[in-house]
């Protein structure tokens, strides 16, 4: 029997729009390797580094451009966030799955990566809420935010929206059930491409 290689997920899609919890999801019922990506952002929260993130100061960020650690990295509003080779590479010539929570410019820098292991492996994904109010809706949460700084991330979202064409694939959301069925769909097809078989 022939193996395979793995498969590169990329998951974009304004906040809100549940692409993290799918793809941390996928990752914690062992479908495929959660690439931690680099950022210089605060932690919020909750969050460990080494787990959601590698918390970096700017220094440490621009230190691994320089040594050309990064498949890809970003400016997302005004934070760096990047790709560590590392965390694709190595797992997708082991046939290990990777999935990667991205936004629209790391994902167009993936795709024109020109690696044919990249190439061979990509598979890209939008995630959209359903509508302009259950957006507003999820981005107001709990309601301790100040308008502005919720109109700001609307703004943000609605801009970000724009980019679904770009994508292969495109998921409106619905409830997180579903949402998960449709993505775990996804990526059992994608497993069966013969093209994907070494
Ligand atoms: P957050 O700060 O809310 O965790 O993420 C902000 C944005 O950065 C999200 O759109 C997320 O998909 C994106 N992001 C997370 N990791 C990376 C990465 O490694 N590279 C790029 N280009 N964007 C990322």
């Amino acid at each position: 029997m022939s193996k395979r290689t793995g498969i590169l997920l990329l998951v974009s899609g304004p906040s809100g729009s549940g692409k993290t919890t799918l793809c941390r999801r996928l990752a914690d019922e062992n479908e495929a390797h959660y690439s931690i990506s680099c950022t210089t952002r605060q932690a919020r929260p909750g969050e460990v580094d080494g787990t959601d993130y590698h918390f970096l100061a700017r220094e440490d960020f621009q230190q691994q451009i320089e040594k050309d650690e990064f498949l890809e990295h970003a400016e997302v509003h005004t934070n760096h966030y990047g790709t560590l080779k590392s965390e694709v590479l190595d797992y997708l010539v082991k046939g290990v799955d990777v999935v990667m929570d991205i936004d629209v410019q790391g994902a167009a820098l993936v795709r024109s990566c020109e690696d044919p292991e990249i190439q061979k492996a990509l598979v890209d994904l939008f995630v959209m809420p359903p509508s302009e109010e259950e957006l507003r809706a999820r981005l107001t949460g709990r309601g301790t935010d100040a308008e502005d700084v919720i109109a700001l991330r609307m703004r943000n979202a609605l801009e970000e929206m724009q980019h679904w064409p770009e994508y292969s694939y495109r998921l409106v959301s619905a409830t997180r059930e579903e949402d998960y069925l449709n993505f775990k769909s996804l990526v059992l097809a994608e497993r069966l491409k013969i093209s994907r078989l070494v």
